[in-house]
């Protein structure tokens, strides 16, 4: 009986150390899969940023507007300033 108790304490330390191994490598795979995401949203400000002067302002860059049809439902058009091209167009003289 003593025996099959050290052997049952020793499987249960052995799984003990196998979630501190797993929870290690949830851990390092989160911290590599954030850092990734980080660089991703450093790219896509930087993006924004530098394309902000040539993004339509009607649109806010989607390509699409909002606007009330006759019946008061609202629906999405891309027929107006940037023709659904999403970029500033300059209107002429
Ligand atoms: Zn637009």
């Amino acid at each position: 009986m003593n025996n099959i108790v050290k052997i049952l304490q020793a499987k249960r330390n052995i799984l003990l150390e196998e979630i501190k191994s797993a929870y290690y490598d949830y851990c390092h795979k989160e911290k590599m899969l954030n850092d990734k995401i980080n660089k991703i949203d450093i790219t896509l400000a930087k993006i924004n940023e530098y394309m902000e002067p040539y993004i339509c302002p009607k649109c806010k860059g989607t390509g699409v507007v909002k606007v009330c049809d006759a019946a008061g439902d609202t629906e999405e058009i891309s027929y107006h300033t940037c023709r659904g091209t999403s970029l500033k167009v300059s209107e002429g003289k």
